[in-house]
């Protein structure tokens, strides 16, 4: 089981949460094209390394905050705020 850092409340189990799927998708503007959107709501990165992620801390605060999981070994390298920049990270 994950220990999942809530960048909020601290260290707890991966069991109070819930993932959310990647995070930082920038919605397109307005004017996009079909395909433009479509991308926007399906398209989504499976890299093998670094995942930002959003995470919800269902079972505890409520908040929702980013964190940069490796998909390769589910070690999670720092959870920030939504609204916080991007702290460094490794490849
Ligand atoms: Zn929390």
């Amino acid at each position: 089981m994950l220990n999942i850092d809530c960048p909020y409340c601290g260290p707890r189990a991966e069991s109070e949460y819930r993932c959310g799927g990647e995070s930082l998708i920038q919605r397109p503007a307005l004017d996009c094209s079909d395909a433009e959107w479509a991308d926007y709501l399906y398209t989504r990165n499976n890299p093998k390394g670094v995942h930002i992620e959003r995470w919800h801390h269902v079972h505890g605060c409520g908040m929702w905050f980013n964190a940069a999981r490796s998909t390769v070994t589910h070690q999670i390298f720092a959870t920030w705020g939504m609204t916080d920049p991007v702290p460094e990270l490794p490849e």
